[in-house]
Formats: C-alpha cells, sequence, structure tokens
C-alpha cells in the first residue's frame, strides 16, 4: 500500500487524486492532507480519508477544525509552515505537489528536502526555483513524477529512450478559448469567458494562463527542468482536441506520441502508481468518434506571454521568478476586473523590461525576489487604473 500526502487537496489536481483514492481503496492510504481557505471540502475529506496530518491556510480556521473534530489522535498545524510539514510527514512515500502557484513552492522544497518521491502538479515551483529543487533532489535522492498532462506524456514517452536518440520533444496546448477571436477583440474579453475553456477542466489560475499561453511557457520552464532539456529542443504545437499531449521526435525521424482522454484523473493516476499501471475507470479513447487531430504553429502575436518565456528560458534565474510573480499578480488583476485581458501580457513585459536578469544562489533570495516583483507589480497595475 503506497501512503500519499495531498498538498492543495481541496483544489482540482487534489479532488481528482482524491477520487482515484477511492477508486482504488486498497492501493493507497491518505497520511496528510494540505488545504487553503475551503475547509468544509477539507473537512469532508479528512472525515473520508483520516490522515494523520492536516493544513489549513490559517490558524483561525485550524483551531476551528480541531473543535469540530474533537480528539482523533490527528495533528492539525496551519500555513506554509503546516503544508511543509504536510510534505515531509514522515510515514508517507508519495507527496502529491498540488498547491497553485508560487506559495507550493515551500512545501515542495520541504518534500524534496524529506527525499520524497514527488508527483508534481505545482508548475510554479519548478518555473522559479528549478535549478535549486534539482541540486537539492539530487542530495537527498527526491524524485519527481511530472503530473501536468504534457509533462505525464513526455515522461511516458521518453520511458526507455536514450538521451543522445531525441531530437526534439513537442508540448501540445489547446490554445485555450481565444484561439480565433479576432486579435483585435482579445482586450475586451471577460474573466467569465477567459475562464470557459473548451477543453479541460481546471482551477482559475491555471485556466486564465492557458487563455494567454503563460500556461505553455511555464511548462516549457518546467520541462526543461525536468527532463534535463536545452531549451531549444522543446517546441510548442496547438491542438485544439488535446487528445495527444506530446510527443518526441528520435534522430532517426521516428516520432513518439502519448495520447488519452482529456482527463487529468488520467495523469494523475500514472503518477500515484508508477512504475507500474493500474486499471483505469474512463471509457476507452475512442479515435474513431473523436473527429481530425488538427496540429498548427502557435501565432506570438495572439500569445506574447510564450515568447516571453522562451526569451526567460535563456536567461539568468531571476528573470523567471520575475515572469512568475509578474504574471501571478496580473491574472489576480484581470480576475478582479482590475486589469484587461491583454493588460497581463502587456504587464508581464514591462516589469520584466526593467530588470537585469540575475543568479539567485538560495531559497531567501527567490523569495525576496518574488515578493520584490510582486510589489513592482501591484504598482504598476495601480498606475494603468
Ligand atoms: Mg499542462
Amino acid at each position: 500500500m503506497r501512503k500519499i500526502a495531498v498538498l492543495g487537496s481541496t483544489g482540482t489536481i487534489g479532488r481528482n487524486t482524491l477520487d482515484i483514492v477511492r477508486r482504488h481503496r486498497r492501493l493507497f492510504k491518505v497520511t496528510a492532507l494540505a488545504a487553503g481557505s475551503n475547509r468544509d471540502v477539507l473537512l469532508s475529506q479528512i472525515v473520508e480519508f483520516r490522515p494523520l496530518l492536516v493544513s489549513v491556510g490559517t490558524e483561525a480556521d485550524a483551531a476551528a477544525l480541531r473543535r469540530e473534530l474533537g480528539r482523533r489522535g490527528m495533528e492539525i498545524r496551519s500555513g506554509t509552515e503546516g503544508a511543509s510539514a504536510a510534505a515531509a510527514e514522515t510515514s508517507a512515500d508519495l507527496v502529491v505537489s498540488a498547491i497553485a502557484g508560487f506559495n507550493g513552492l515551500r512545501p515542495t522544497l520541504a518534500a524534496v528536502r524529506a527525499g520524497k518521491t514527488i508527483a508534481l502538479a505545482n508548475k510554479e515551483s519548478l518555473v522559479a526555483a528549478g535549478g535549486l529543487l534539482r541540486r537539492e533532489a539530487k542530495s537527498s535522492g527526491a524524485v519527481f513524477i511530472p503530473v501536468d498532462s504534457e509533462h505525464s506524456g513526455l515522461f511516458q514517452c521518453l520511458a526507455g529512450i536514450d538521451r543522445g536518440d531525441i531530437r526534439s520533444v513537442v508540448l501540445t496546448a489547446s490554445g485555450g478559448p481565444f484561439l480565433h477571436v479576432p486579435l483585435r477583440e482579445l482586450r475586451r474579453k471577460t474573466p467569465e469567458e477567459a475562464l470557459a475553456h473548451p477543453r479541460w477542466t481546471m482551477g482559475r489560475k491555471v485556466t486564465i494562463d492557458s487563455a494567454t499561453m503563460m500556461n505553455k511557457g511555464l511548462e516549457l520552464i518546467e520541462a526543461r527542468w525536468l527532463f534535463d532539456l536545452a531549451p531549444d529542443m522543446i517546441r510548442v504545437l496547438i491542438h485544439p482536441q488535446s487528445i495527444v499531449h506530446a510527443l518526441v521526435e528520435l534522430r532517426d525521424g521516428s516520432v513518439l506520441a502519448q495520447l488519452s482522454r482529456t482527463d487529468m484523473r488520467i495523469p494523475i493516476q500514472y503518477a500515484l502508481t508508477y512504475p507500474r499501471r493500474r486499471d483505469g475507470f474512463l471509457p476507452p479513447l475512442d479515435l474513431a468518434a473523436s473527429g481530425p487531430l488538427e496540429f498548427s504553429n502557435p501565432d506570438e502575436r495572439r500569445f506574447p506571454l510564450l515568447k516571453t518565456a522562451r526569451r526567460v528560458i535563456g536567461e539568468k534565474d531571476s528573470a523567471a521568478v520575475a515572469m512568475n510573480a509578474a504574471n501571478e499578480i496580473a491574472v489576480e488583476a484581470f480576475l478582479g476586473s482590475r486589469l484587461r485581458f491583454n493588460g497581463i501580457a502587456d504587464t508581464v513585459e514591462e516589469v520584466l523590461g526593467g530588470l537585469r536578469p540575475r543568479r539567485l544562489d538560495s531559497l531567501d533570495d527567490i523569495i525576496e525576489e518574488d515578493r520584490r516583483i510582486r510589489e513592482r507589480t501591484r504598482r504598476r497595475i495601480d498606475k494603468r487604473t
């Protein structure tokens, strides 16, 4: 039986993870859960899965949970420190890292330092601290298994492939809800329209990132760290059907692809059962019924942040920290109707424009840079509005 800790248990990835646990009761035991402000969902998860350790966003919520749960021999903690304790909880074999955004970095690092196997859904931590996480993983023996569908696809295609035989890899992108919207109409797009993703059901942050394709930009950087690939070997193709998730082109011209239904439970389950396969519970992929599969190159005028990420991937560490921080603040502002849709990309570019990228060696340096850029981005947005 595999013991798992789920960080971000009330988010989309967390809930899907627990759905898989529920369907494979004999394979998994949940030992720790960490969530933010969604106390009601967390409470029902605690009652159902009976973890040893729980963490919630604030100390006030932790106190309320202690009252609600009474004496059940369960440790209840709070905040980033609590989520980090859940990540390092000694009995877990596998940690699902699915807290959204930069907030997931410290708990992910705690899991890395504890030498865990990490099913990684939090791409922002690799974007902001890929070098640091990789160095720490090397010394602790921690291993990353990708949960992101494209990276899970790559991971599966690359099994048994000699690195020297890889010519390039391709991450596919659906293109999001605005793939065919006339460019001049983009600026008027509302949060509701941006949140209506045509293929995937995901959290709000990643759904907006899909509409701007910042998500694919973050995934380029994620792929670079996960698979130790040179940036110019990683390509992006628009594939609106989201059935092919990744491709690997080999030196002899052969191309491998990974396909599945558009459902995050497939890559999550593989990360949980790796290296074994277990029965899936979705209907089989029916290619005859799915219609044509289309591919095209992304238009960087429509998706300028993809170009930004391409540039940042070749720069020193602080550039990726800044891109990620500026984007998180800009997405928040867009969701709060304080920024227009195309203001997200403009803001990220403006903030990056005033910076000279530099090396960041420690977690403290990274956290300080992230904080500085968030402030700078907020000031920019206040000036615009
Ligand atoms: Mg993805």
